[in-house]
């Protein structure tokens, strides 16, 4: 975060207390994350080393992709492979051989961990790097774990991120070359707005990670600075720190106020007057102030209160009490990573519970004694919450939906205000 924005916010919630909970937790793994990850990566392929199990929860996760040309599978542990590790290797580099020879199209692979997998300790690095050796230079076979015992959904883009990084050739040098390595999937469209902004303040060189294509891979260096659009990206975020790249701290860019902290983050990393971004924003930070003031009137002066779940819940509190009104009355984050979260941290005010990791019946428990207007939460949790008269949001819809930056503010707010009306207009049926 700018300096600018930390003074004039003060400290909001930095040092607030943090409610810590380990318990029983109900969260999708990071398998699920493949579902949005292959849509930025037309080259690659995701091949799951798990069971039916996981191959069933990709199937559902994935079922809208049926007319699509399938870019992930499972290769499924049978019980033989449980028993003698030797052939579970023998049988994935089989697996993958057949899968490469139908498929050359495929220029990155990634081997999934999961649950099983990990448990009979499956080494998917050593069987990448044993791959790589046999495919390159037409394949990149990488490894990462979107195993439910390591994993909640949103980490899966994490582990996947961070995974590349490593084999990124070596970037720029400060101050001779300047870059920006933008972090996170964001849809294509919601990319476009980004770069074209970027480009009116006068970055010129931007990387997105993932990059869309094998060939379109960047360097990594002390010359690279690092902005993140999600703000579950800390391993992303270490491992791209661990080859020089520095952090431009900032909010997370939901909302207008969040998206013009981030590029006056941005601006400020890399020498330009702020004046400059005021300038290139004016435009499309009005239309976001007017078309979130018109979602918002729903959710003025009502409560929120988030399950731990997607990771993007501090911004969006911060979103939804500065920029909508809202009251937060308990912010739950599978993990608060403060390096991270900062900027948001210091933006939100003092007064919700802030909770980290879950109990699931505990927190169930403080939801009901509260009885927030609306309730941010997993899938599992939504329906019988709504039984019991609760508003609920699936906090799932956050990552599929586009919602970064400025032209999609108003729709995010629409994504909180849709459930409270649809209330409203039941009770006003049922009177
Ligand atoms: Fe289930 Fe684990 Fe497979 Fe995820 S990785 S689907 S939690 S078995």
């Amino acid at each position: 975060m700018t300096e600018r924005f930390a003074q004039a916010s003060g400290q909001g919630c930095r040092n607030a207390p943090v409610l810590k909970q380990r318990g029983q937790h109900e969260v999708f793994c990071g398998l699920t994350s493949i579902v949005w990850l292959h849509r930025k990566m037309p080259d690659a392929f995701f091949l799951v080393v798990g069971s039916r199990t996981c191959a069933h929860l990709l199937q559902s996760a994935a079922g809208v992709m049926i007319f699509a040309e399938p870019r992930f599978a499972t290769a499924i542990l049978e019980e033989t492979d449980l028993a003698g590790l030797a052939d579970a290797h023998e049988e994935l580099d089989r697996v993958v051989h057949e899968l490469l020879a139908r498929r050359p199209d495929i220029r990155r692979l990634f081997l999934v961990g999961s649950c099983p997998s990990e448990v009979i300790k499956l080494d998917l690095a050593v069987a990448a790097e044993r791959l790589t050796a046999v495919h390159a230079p037409q394949v990149r076979v990488q490894s990462y774990s979107g195993s439910g015992i390591e994993t909640t959904f949103t980490q899966g883009e994490d582990t996947c991120l961070a995974a590349m990084v490593p084999d990124l050739p070596a970037g720029p040098e400060w101050p001779e070359a300047r870059e920006l390595i933008v972090a996170g999937a964001l849809p294509d469209v919601v990319e476009d707005q980004m770069r074209d902004l970027l480009a009116k303040i006068g970055i010129e060189t931007v990387h997105v990670l993932p990059a869309a294509r094998e060939a379109t891979r960047f360097g990594v260096g002390p010359g690279s600075r690092v902005a993140l659009v999600q703000p579950f990206l800390g391993d992303t975020l270490a491992a791209l720190e661990r080859r020089g790249a520095r952090h431009v701290a900032a909010p997370m860019p939901f909302g207008a106020e969040g998206t013009t902290a981030w590029f006056h983050a941005i601006a400020e990393a890399f020498g330009i007057p702020p004046e400059v971004v005021d300038r290139a924003v004016a435009a499309p930070k009005a239309r976001a102030e007017r078309a979130v003031a018109q979602a918002a009137e729903a959710l003025r002066g009502r409560s929120v209160f988030f399950f731990p779940d997607s990771q993007l819940e501090v911004p969006l509190a911060r979103f939804l009490t500065r920029e909508c009104g809202m009251e937060a009355v308990e912010v739950g984050t599978p993990f608060l990573h403060r390096q991270v979260l900062d900027g948001d941290l210091a933006l939100l005010d003092e007064g919700p519970t802030l909770s980290e990791g879950q109990d699931v019946d505990l927190q169930l428990d403080r939801v009901r004694a509260a009885r927030p207007d609306l309730t941010v939460c997993g899938l599992g949790l939504a329906n019988p919450l709504e039984a019991e008269g609760l508003s609920t949001k699936w906090s799932i819809e956050l990552v599929f939906t586009p919602v970064h930056f400025y032209e999609q503010a108003g729709d995010l707010a629409g994504l909180f205000s849709r459930p409270l009306r649809r209330r409203d207009a039941l009770k006003v049926g049922a009177a």
